[in-house]
């Protein structure tokens, strides 16, 4: 019924195994989940989760505040994601939170990089944006980001934003931030995104939505995203599980 379209249950914190968040989600009728990749040294976890199971799908890239470790070429990033159990390339994108705009450069080449792989590779992006969406856009722009297509993820920028991405084919993905008291101007936007363009993800281990907000996150959860976004739009949970999940086995080529 739910499709989690961004987590990392690669990471340590889920120190209880697989098993039981593969019973979480199904128990909570959330069918299938991507696995993104933050960086080449973990990516081989990535993939193993995927390739063990068919409702387990895996994406390669290096997020951009990860400042250690391999960088990325454009020839390695098309080879890794010919794989058929990687469905996208990414997380990329831009992130001026934790370092600024100048002493970056890298993170721009990394973006251009990841967006000229996704295109030779036929795969989409799954982009992140935090404090950087005109640089984001911009450089979207410039390298033909259209032609590959994608998903703003963990999307918490304005409607402006938001109608530049879609203006450019991409899809925007909510998280349970979209949950939080405090993000009234991300439900307005998530009112106005039209529904056969809009994803739902968890983000795990980070940012669970309410009625689990400050613990740990999991796949499960993503269903709490689709009941605030069902209450924003006043339509039946149905309707935005099938959607959302229609969505992302569009987006991302993928079948269970
Ligand atoms: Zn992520």
């Amino acid at each position: 019924m739910f499709v989690d379209s961004h987590c990392h249950i690669d990471f340590p914190d889920f120190s209880e195994g697989l098993p039981v968040l593969l019973a979480n989600m199904q128990a909570a009728q959330v069918d299938a989940a991507l696995c993104v990749s933050v960086n080449l040294e973990n990516f081989p976890r990535v993939l193993a989760l995927a390739e063990a199971h068919a409702n387990l799908f895996a994406s390669v890239g290096v997020h951009p505040d990860h400042d250690e470790g391999r960088e990325p070429g454009v020839d390695e990033l098309v080879s890794l994601a010919s794989h058929p159990r990687v469905v996208a390339i990414g997380e990329t994108g831009l992130d001026y939170y934790r370092l600024q705009r100048e002493e970056v450069d890298w993170q721009r080449a990394r973006f251009r990089t990841h967006i000229r792989a996704a295109r030779q590779a036929g795969k989409p992006l799954i982009i992140h944006t935090r404090n950087a969406a005109a640089d984001t856009l911009a450089i979207m722009a410039e390298e033909g980001a259209n032609q590959a297509g994608g998903v703003m993820h963990c999307f918490t920028e304005s409607w402006e934003v938001a109608e530049a991405a879609l203006a450019m084919g991409f899809y925007i993905s909510f998280s349970g931030i979209v949950s939080f008291k405090s993000a009234k101007d991300l439900k307005e936007v998530a009112r106005r995104v039209p529904l056969e363009r809009m994803l739902i993800e968890t983000d795990s281990p980070y940012l669970a939505p309410i009625p689990h907000r400050g613990k740990r996150n999991e796949p499960a959860y993503v269903r709490h995203v689709a009941e605030e976004i069902a209450g924003l739009r006043a339509i039946p949970l149905e309707q935005v599980a099938a959607a959302t999940s229609k969505n992302f086995f569009d987006l991302f080529r993928a079948a269970i």
